[in-house]
């Protein structure tokens, strides 16, 4: 371990693993503050059938647990905790900061690589009956709904994954989705068509989520897109799969984020506005938001992070000076004037 840091990744999904891998095999020990539930989404998810690689499928944590293995094997270290703060330095060469609770850890790169998160629909109900019938996570949960009415809210191929699965425990599923045509690809679709006790309702939009009996769930209230019609349905489950909302919060106001608090990167590039910052993966990736396009921009990062190192030499600031560093003397020179990035020393 250096200190600081060469790479802190911050993040664990097919971006944060990917980005591990490459900057362990050059040789830069990279650090992985890699959250609690480790492994991002696909965590949650059940077969995976378009990673290349795997002709049979493969499940989702199988595969998080294989890139985390692979990553380690080269050197990769981990904490499995939450970052809680981040500091960007603003000058090349500059140290970056990573908060895992009251635990600081320095770093001369940064790759941001934390994902995306479910999103919500903030109905009524749906934050009061989280956990006692309203989930965002078939795989977790479907289990508690064997012989149970349900609903998958959603049109786009997560809500037809979650469908399809519940679909295996439930008594029946209805697709809520708020237009008529669906933006799930035609194959998923195809397989919830396919599902005898799986029906799709549109055009309806949720109102709210009920307990009558102040226990779990028990009725959903709906309304017709269109008409504005009521509807009533009977559910103990309901599912939401209505997309996914970037976890950018830790580094807002310091890095650009788009209308959507994406992380805003440079062209091609994974680069940021803060040099030696890089950003990877669905925080950055509004369009594809697949696994193989998560692990290739990971893949940018840690070449992006590797060439910085490669041409930055760190700015000499006192935080980032270890004790007798070399460059020290130039802080404590006899007008005190601080050195700045285009000072940076030659003997240095
Ligand atoms: P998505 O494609 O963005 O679909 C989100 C769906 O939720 C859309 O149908 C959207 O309706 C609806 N929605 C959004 N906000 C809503 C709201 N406030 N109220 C009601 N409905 C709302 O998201 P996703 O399904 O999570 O998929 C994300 C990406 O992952 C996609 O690229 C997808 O292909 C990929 N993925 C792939 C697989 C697989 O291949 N097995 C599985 C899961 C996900 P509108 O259509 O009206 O906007």
């Amino acid at each position: 371990m250096t200190d600081p840091e060469n790479v802190i990744i911050v993040g664990s999904g097919p971006a944060g693993y990917t980005a591990a891998l490459y900057t362990a095999r050059a040789n830069l020990e990279p650090l992985v503050v890699e959250g609690f539930m480790w492994g991002g989404l696909l965590q949650q998810t059940t077969d995976v059938e378009n990673f290349p690689g795997y002709p049979e499928g493969v499940m989702g944590p199988e595969m998080m647990q294989q890139l985390r293995d692979q990553a380690e094997r080269f050197g990769t270290r981990f904490i499995t905790d939450e970052a809680t703060r981040i500091e960007l330095a603003q000058e090349p060469g500059g140290v970056h900061h990573v908060w895992v609770g009251d635990e600081e850890h320095r770093a001369r790169t940064v790759v941001l690589a934390m994902g995306a998160e479910h999103k919500k629909l903030s109905v009524p109900g749906e934050e009061e009956l989280a956990g006692r019938g309203v989930s965002f996570c078939a795989t977790c949960d479907a289990a508690f709904f064997k012989d149970r009415p349900t609903i998958v809210v959603g049109g786009g191929d997560s809500a037809m994954e979650e469908a399809i699965f519940l679909a295996k425990f439930a008594s029946r599923v209805m697709v809520v989705h708020r237009r008529d045509e669906f933006r799930a690809s035609r194959i998923m679709l195809d397989r919830a068509r396919a599902t005898s006790n799986l029906e799709l309702l549109t055009p309806y939009t949720i109102e709210s989520f009920e307990a009558p009996a102040a226990g779990g769930l028990e009725l959903v209230r709906l309304r017709h897109a269109e008409s504005g019609e009521e509807r009533t349905l009977e559910a103990a489950g309901a599912f939401i799969a209505v997309g996914h909302e970037p976890t950018s919060g830790l580094v807002a106001g310091q890095v650009e984020l788009d209308a959507n608090d994406y992380v805003v990167v440079q062209g091609r590039s994974t680069r940021t506005g803060r040099p030696g910052v890089f950003a990877a993966g669905d925080v950055v990736d509004h369009t594809y938001r697949q696994a193989i396009t998560a692990a290739g921009t990971g893949c940018q990062a840690a070449l992006d992070a590797e060439w910085y190192l490669r041409d930055t030499p760190e700015v000499p600031t006192p935080a980032a000076m270890p004790a007798g560093h070399v460059a020290e003397a130039h802080w404590s020179s006899d007008d005190g004037a601080a050195v700045t990035a285009g000072d940076t020393p030659a003997a240095y």
